[in-house]
This record gives C-alpha cells, sequence and structure tokens, in this order.
C-alpha cells in the first residue's frame, strides 16, 4: 500500500554506504520508519528533500508485517532554516525530536502529537536558544500527555505547605508525608512554583523566555524538569544536560 504522509524526521542512520534509515514522526500514521535507498548517492532524488526538523511531504509503500517501510518519493515541505545557523536553537530541537523519537510507539495515529512536534520546533527557530524555552516545551509536552507536574497542595494529603518536589508523586509533597514515606525530593520553594506554574500556563513561549530568573531559581527548576522527564518519560539525563548547562 502506498501512503503520502506528511512527516518529519526525529533521527536518520547511514545505512550500508549509501542509503538512510529514517525513524519519521507523521502527520495521521503515527511514528514510523523507513529506508531510503540510496539517498547517498550524489543524484538521488531524495538529495535535500528531508532533513533532521524540518517537514516533508513522504511517499513510502507500507508492507503489511513490516517494521521498516521503503521511501518511495519525498518533497520538503518547511525547511526551518534558524537550525542551519542557530547551534543552541538546534540543541533544542535535537532535545525534542530525541524525546518525541523516544516516547512515541511505532504506528499508533497520534495528530495531536505531531501538531504539537511543529508547533514546538516552529517556535525553537525564535525562542530556542533561551535556557527557559526548553523547561515551557517540556511542560507543553508533560501536558499533551495529561502528565503535567502537580504544582498545588501536597498530592497526598493536600498540605498547604512547606512543600518539595518529588518527581516518583509526580509533583509536590509536604515535609510530613516526604519524611514519612522516605521519598526523594527535590527543592521547590513557593518562587519557583510560582514560575513553573505560570510557563505551564503560557500558550506562547515569548512570556516565558522574557522572565530574568535567579542562578538559583533556573538551578532549581531545570534539577525539578529534568527528574520529572527521567522518572516519566525515561529520557537520559546527559542528553538534556548538553543543552541546559550553558
Ligand atoms: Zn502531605
Amino acid at each position: 500500500m502506498i501512503i503520502r504522509a506528511t512527516a518529519i524526521p526525529l533521527a536518520i542512520y547511514p545505512y550500508s554506504s549509501t542509503s538512510h534509515i529514517v525513524h519519521w514522526m507523521t502527520r495521521y500514521h503515527g511514528k514510523i520508519s523507513t529506508i531510503i535507498k540510496g539517498a547517498l548517492r550524489t543524484k538521488s532524488r531524495f538529495l535535500g528533500e528531508y532533513e533532521l526538523f524540518s517537514t516533508s511531504e513522504l511517499l513510502y509503500f507500507a508492507k503489511p508485517n513490516s517494521t521498516l517501510y521503503t521511501a518511495k518519493e519525498c518533497a520538503l515541505l518547511e525547511k526551518r532554516p534558524a537550525f542551519r545557523t542557530d547551534w543552541r536553537a538546534m540543541q533544542s530541537a535535537s532535545y525534542l525530536a530525541a524525546l518525541f523519537n523516544k516516547t512515541t510507539p511505532e504506528d499508533a495515529p497520534q495528530p495531536e502529537l505531531f501538531h504539537l512536534l511543529e508547533e514546538l520546533l516552529d517556535r525553537a527557530q525564535e525562542f530556542g536558544a533561551h535556557p527557559n524555552f526548553l523547561p515551557w516545551a517540556e511542560l507543553k509536552f508533560c501536558d499533551a500527555h495529561g502528565h503535567v507536574p502537580n504544582l498545588g497542595n501536597c498530592v497526598i494529603c493536600s498540605a498547604r505547605d512547606p512543600l518539595k518536589f518529588c518527581a516518583a508523586q509526580g509533583g509536590v509533597v509536604c515535609a510530613a508525608c516526604a519524611k514519612e514515606r522516605k521519598l526523594a525530593t527535590l527543592e521547590s520553594p513557593p518562587d519557583v512554583i510560582a514560575i513553573l506554574k505560570s510557563w505551564a500556563d503560557a500558550d506562547l513561549p515569548a512570556r516565558v523566555t522574557a522572565a530574568t530568573l535567579t542562578g538559583k531559581q533556573r538551578t532549581e527548576i531545570h534539577a525539578i524538569l529534568s527528574a520529572f522527564m527521567l522518572y516519566h518519560f525515561d529520557l537520559a539525563r546527559e542528553h538534556r544536560l548538553a543543552i541546559t548547562t550553558v
């Protein structure tokens, strides 16, 4: 069966001396993998028609009972050129691609997740170099998965304070619950909680990247989201550190 799909490459690997294997996020067919035969040949018709973080129209042959399909044609739709020149923005895009690649199952259509990836990559072109961008993007990602950190009262007993953040509990816990259950917690003072709440509510990153944080606030926010993403989405901490230690 030939399928036409709007698709974004999440990862591109060499295969044999002339081909590529590409993991794609598609709009209506979920995550798929294709081989692109002869991709590395100088006269390949695929040359320049797909690249990481760009959107292409892809035509592929989907064989039943196979997880690796064959790309037939490809045409670049949206290049997102900022990632060519803005190294930090490209690092954010790279993290987002890895995040979606790691957490999206194959062949499970999730148009809303494709839409989110597209939107986050578009925003990353303008705002991705800012250290506040990634936590904001992660909060949008968590929201799309119905998994936003709970930043209200203690998730166990509903006490109001003093609160610490516990990734395993999915949000803040009070000191008494943390002690009683021997929970691993991170510092989450009220100012940090307030910032995270406002970022979780922000539909656009402009307000988020305009916020000026103290070094302590930045460190605590990254520690909280890093632990949360690692616990709930099993994302390698090293990948995130490469971007956030700037
Ligand atoms: Zn409690």
